[in-house]
């Protein structure tokens, strides 16, 4: 079966970055609010991998243009970072993951840092062994989803999980020198459930202490489960402001060590970021003055908001 090339889908941070694809979909395809809901998950063959690397080295090093080999668009690329595809790339398996990350170095040697999405389960499945052997190899980052700190909302919306996998998997990350980015969805919980995705999100994100965390806002995709529920009714959307609410009152309860926190995300409607505890207050100050003036015009508007 053609490996179908899956569409760039990136954490904010990573708009410098060569994106490289080893899957297509996501292994965990049963999130309910997720556009990866229900997708097959493909695996790319090594040696395709191998010849787009190839044409990609070919580029750079000579200014040659390999025929037949389509590349990823390199307008932004810095020639130091990739990240590789897709919902979960970890999921690759581990001895081709490896031949993959040394041809990679072995090719591009100037590459500083390869990251990837990956799920809980991803690395869990791995052992810290394993995930040291993929750092050494200039792994540098995993982005990962908790959703929500609440359970009970996790099994809801079917991330087939609970958020103490997501503490050990961290962990785990964490104990190979792997730096981890966690995502949480304001308004993941609807109208009913806000208050309590929010004070969960905060108490599992201060247990979870991550280098990165970021926020998302909630975006309904046609034809999942979820987008379902809210057109029958069973689901009712929390409005714009009440978005910000949610991120602020993460933000305010969570305790981290050192965290670079930010809604840079084109999801949600306004954009803050700093690094916490260190800038707690100036964060809050900012979303308090949005909340305060109550302007629909100072938010992103819908239109431009994105997955
Ligand atoms: S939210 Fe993450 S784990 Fe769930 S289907 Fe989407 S990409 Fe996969």
């Amino acid at each position: 079966m053609t490996f179908r090339r899956p569409l760039i889908i990136r954490p904010p941070s990573e708009w410098k970055s060569y994106f490289l694809p080893l899957t297509s979909g996501c292994s965990n395809n049963t999130c309910t609010f997720c556009g990866y809901f229900g997708s097959k998950l493909q695996i790319r063959e090594s040696e395709e991998i191998r010849k787009e690397i190839d044409a990609l080295a070919a580029l750079v090093s000579y200014g040659l243009d390999i025929p037949g080999v389509q590349i990823s668009p390199l307008d932004q690329w810095d020639g130091k970072r990739v990240f590789l595809q897709d919902g979960d790339a970890l999921a690759y398996p581990f001895p081709k993951l490896k031949e993959t990350l040394e041809y990679l170095n072995k090719k591009l040697p100037n590459l500083e840092r390869i990251a990837a999405y990956a799920t809980p389960q991803d690395i869990l499945r791995r052992d810290v062994d394993e995930l040291s052997i993929l750092k050494k190899l200039k792994l540098g980052i995993l982005y990962t989803g908790l959703e929500s700190g609440s359970d009970e909302l996790l099994q809801r919306v079917g991330k087939g999980l609970n958020s103490d996998h997501v503490i050990k998997a961290t962990r785990k990350a964490k104990e190979a020198g792997i730096l981890m980015s966690i995502t949480v969805i304001l308004g993941l919980g609807g109208v009913e459930g806000s208050e309590k995705h929010v004070e969960d999100t905060a108490r599992v994100l201060s247990e979870i202490d991550p280098e990165y965390a970021g926020a998302l806002t909630l975006t309904l995709v046609p034809g999942t489960p979820l987008h379902r529920e809210w057109k029958e009714g069973n689901f009712h959307l929390i409005s714009p402001f009440q978005s910000l609410e949610e991120l602020k009152t993460i933000i305010e309860r969570a305790n981290f060590t050192n965290c670079f926190f930010s809604s840079m995300h084109a999801s949600n409607y306004q954009a803050v970021r700093g690094r916490l505890p260190q800038e707690k207050e100036g964060v809050i100050e900012e979303l308090e003055y949005v909340l305060a003036k109550r302007d629909p015009s100072s938010l992103r508007p819908e239109f431009s908001r994105g997955l």
